[in-house]
């Protein structure tokens, strides 16, 4: 296969992380404009933002990780988490399926997708 995938809670999760870490590096830039009132301000909005939107996130994982599916990976033997169709194992990044339909297929994220069907 050659691609790496990896699981979606994960993937999030450490998106929601970085922007802690974004907001907090643009209101750092913001001090150095200490001088320019309006632009300290926007810079520390901004930073703000990012991190309101980061706990905003955390709070959407919590609640998806009420719907996902828990599973043992057939690879690695471990309990992990299934979100839609298709997903990858949190600990080994092996591909797994909820779908029947699609069990032996190549893994595609694609097939998260309602409107995605490669029979037509
Ligand atoms: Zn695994």
């Amino acid at each position: 296969m050659g691609l790496k995938y990896s699981n979606k809670i994960n993937k999030i999760r450490t998106f929601a992380l970085s922007l802690v870490f974004i907001g907090f590096g643009i209101m750092y830039v913001g001090l150095l404009f200490k001088e320019t009132m309006w632009l300290m301000s926007t810079f520390m909005v901004l930073g703000l933002l990012s991190v309101l939107l980061s706990t905003v996130i955390y709070f959407w994982i919590g609640m998806l990780s009420t719907k996902t599916i828990q599973v043992i990976c057939p690879n690695c033997e471990k309990p992990t988490k299934v979100l839609g169709r298709v997903d990858a194992c949190m600990h080994c990044n092996e591909p797994l399926t909820m779908d029947k339909e699609l069990e032996g297929k190549e893994f595609d994220e694609r097939y998260n997708s309602k409107k995605y069907n490669p029979e037509k």
